[in-house]
């Protein structure tokens, strides 16, 4: 017989990788570089809004980080995404595919087009959007047309492939690539959560035609909420900082607008953050690759679980460390769940998966198997960049 999962060890591992003091948060952002400094002289200059050096700097730095061509700050990663869908082509009506194993911004990105998310499965090794599975999802629903690639169950068209580096994990962009140049059906690559990570050294976010950035307080990098798109296509480029600045035309005093823009802009103040931030992101990155080490050091002689590591060929950013439970010990989830948060160790099962919320329940959709698994297995434990302190 195999052995089982004991919870107590579980949660006593848990502890003894992050410390026994007192409760521990799930991810915390932290201030101990040049942020007071820059919020202030952001004050001082009176450019706290929509205008400012900290924006222009801020963008620069995250081109630097990233290799993107270009990047463009914005109000927030759900205002990024949809942008960043929009300049892809994504309008009503079309479809866009993204993985059921996300957080539910992917999905409403594309609601907010008009457009409707087309799920398909997720893969054990990435956490991420299934190549195969997308291959054979277009294969069976997908046809060739003048106006792009028809689902022929629906009538609508495949406008955009959207996958998630899910917890910081980069998907199999490879392979994602590869179909979607086949089918030549445009990626925007949902990198919210993975700024700091590598495949096969090159950052995510820069595979795609656009992708999108995220700076929430629970990011790896913090703005207090913010986000940014990212595209290497000077045009594009130009569009985004367009569309997300209520599309004005540059005068000295004139007021004229050529289409619908969105105010969508990151203001001053928190790109002032994001600089100090982002001057961090190598040491956040180190410190969180630390403790992932520890954790999977901790836990590999703990039966029926595992933790999750980075798949082959990525450098991950280990945003949100990932415990999986084996198969057999799924059904016991929420008891760990309850024993870790009892035991103040704050952690949380993955998202509920997005074809089972009310608004996605109806949308079409593959074969959702590994996602659903993985889903069931997941517990996300403290990953905050200080818990891996040398
Ligand atoms: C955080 C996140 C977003 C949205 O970013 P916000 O800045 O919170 O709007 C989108 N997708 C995923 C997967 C995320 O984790």
């Amino acid at each position: 017989m195999t052995a089982q999962l004991n919870i107590g060890e579980v949660v006593e591992t848990v502890r003894g990788v992050v410390g026994v003091a007192d409760s521990v948060a799930l991810h915390e952002p932290e201030f101990t570089g040049n942020e007071k400094k820059y919020l202030n002289d952001c004050i001082d200059s009176t450019f706290v809004s929509s205008v400012g050096g900290f924006v222009d700097r801020f963008e620069a730095m995250l081109c630097k980080h990233t290799g993107s061509g270009h990047a463009v700050a914005c109000v927030n990663g759900t205002a990024a995404l949809q942008i960043a869908l929009q300049l892809a082509g994504v309008g009503a009506n079309d479809e866009v595919i993204v993985p059921a194993l996300t957080f539910v911004a992917t999905a409403n990105s594309v609601s907010f087009l008009g457009a409707v998310p087309h799920f398909v499965d997720s893969e054990s090794r990435t956490l991420g959007l299934d190549a195969k599975a997308l291959a054979e999802r277009l294969d069976a629903v997908g046809e060739q047309g003048s106006n792009g690639v028809r689902n022929v169950q629906t009538g609508r068209r495949i406008a955009a492939i959207v996958p998630v580096h899910a917890f910081g994990h980069p998907a199999d962009l490879a392979g994602l690539m590869e179909v979607a140049e086949a089918w030549n059906i445009p990626v925007v690559e949902d990198a919210t959560e993975s700024l700091g990570t590598l495949y096969r050294n090159r950052h995510t976010g820069t595979f795609g035609l656009l992708s999108a950035l995220s700076f929430n307080g629970n990011k790896i990098i913090t703005t207090g909420g913010g986000g940014a798109i990212l595209t290497s296509d000077h045009e594009l480029a130009r569009r985004a900082k367009h569309i997300t600045t209520t599309a004005k035309l540059p005068h000295r005093w004139a007021f004229d607008h050529d289409e619908i823009g969105y105010n969508f802009r990151l203001p001053n103040l928190n790109a002032a953050l994001g600089c100090a931030q982002l001057e961090q992101l190598d040491d956040f990155v180190k410190r969180k690759r630390r403790l992932a080490g520890r954790y999977r050091a901790a836990f590999s002689h703990v039966p029926g679980i595992k933790v999750f590591a980075e798949p082959e060929g990525a450098r991950s950013n280990y945003w949100l460390n990932a415990l999986l439970l084996d198969e057999s010990e799924a059904d016991r989830r929420d008891e760990l769940l309850g024993a870790l948060n009892d035991a103040g160790v704050m952690s949380r099962p993955a998202w509920t998966l997005l074809h089972e919320l009310s608004m996605y329940r109806e949308c079409p959709r593959g074969f959702l198997g590994v996602a659903e698994g993985l889903a069931r297995r997941i517990v996300n434990v403290p990953s905050s960049a200080r818990l891996g302190h040398a």
